[in-house]
């Protein structure tokens, strides 16, 4: 996968080089560019900002370094077209099944707004997404690509080491996942339940199940009511 993202601080996306997602770049499963907004202004202050119509506090970025980036960058490719996403509070709620979907793309674009965000026509003219990574406002759209994108990353093919753990994780089935355990097996009077002891495969993945299920309906009854409307929790519950 290719990534581009647009930005006035290229360096925010430097977490992106270490763990798992810097090994995806090493190994060129992932493809992350960097790109400083700035270069595609036209003035002696590289101004990307402007006061906004209507009055108000804060700044607004101006149009034309966007129109100018996007239709750079979206041409690199001869024959493909990126999907640009931008993030936004006003945008989607940022889940697990819009990150499998991202991962299936072969090209990403992410506009990363900043101040009052980005003229609303760029957005209209460019964005495939506007997604929200949650009900609060952040300085900028670097930590939401960053979120974004590392939640992709790892859904990559050979990224995670174990390719199964990406299926077992909380939310691909719709419920938050069972408390995980390691050694020793007791620390401070806490005992792991014995059935993760026990070697029996079945008991081990029942009982992962139905702690899946008591975990979601104490702590997010809204994604067990929704696993519970299109079947994913009687499906758990049966196997
Ligand atoms: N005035 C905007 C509003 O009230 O919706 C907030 C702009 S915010 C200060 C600047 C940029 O941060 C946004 O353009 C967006 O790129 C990013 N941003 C802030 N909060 C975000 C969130 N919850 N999800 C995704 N992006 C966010």
């Amino acid at each position: 996968m290719r990534a581009d993202v647009v930005t006035i601080f290229p360096d925010y996306l430097q977490p992106l080089r270490l763990s798992l997602v810097g090994r995806a770049q090493q190994r060129g499963t992932l493809d992350v560019r960097a790109h400083d907004l700035r270069t595609w202004t036209s003035d002696l202050h590289r101004t990307v900002d402007d006061a906004p119509y209507g009055g108000g506090p804060g700044m607004v970025m101006r149009p034309e370094p966007w129109d100018a980036a996007l239709t750079e960058i979206s041409a690199a490719v001869p024959g493909s077209r990126p999907r640009v996403v931008v993030p936004t509070p006003a945008g989607v709620p940022f889940t697990q099944r819009k990150a499998e979907e991202l991962a299936r793309e072969p090209w990403l674009v992410f506009c990363c707004g900043r101040y009052e965000g980005i003229d609303s026509r760029v957005v209209e003219a460019w964005a495939d997404d506007e997604i929200s990574i949650g009900d609060y406002v952040l300085a900028g759209g670097e930590v939401a690509t960053l979120v974004i994108l590392e939640a992709v990353a790892r859904l990559l093919p050979g990224v995670l080491g174990n390719s199964a753990s990406a299926a077992e994780d909380s939310f691909s089935d719709g419920l938050l996942e069972a408390p995980v355990y390691t050694r020793p097996q007791v620390w401070r009077g806490m005992e792991v339940p014995a059935v993760l002891r026990s070697g029996d495969h079945g008991a081990v993945a029942r009982w992962r199940r139905e702690q899946s299920l008591t975990r979601t309906g104490q702590r997010r009854p809204d994604l067990l009511a929704e696993a519970t409307r299109t079947g994913t929790a009687n499906r758990a519950a049966a196997e």
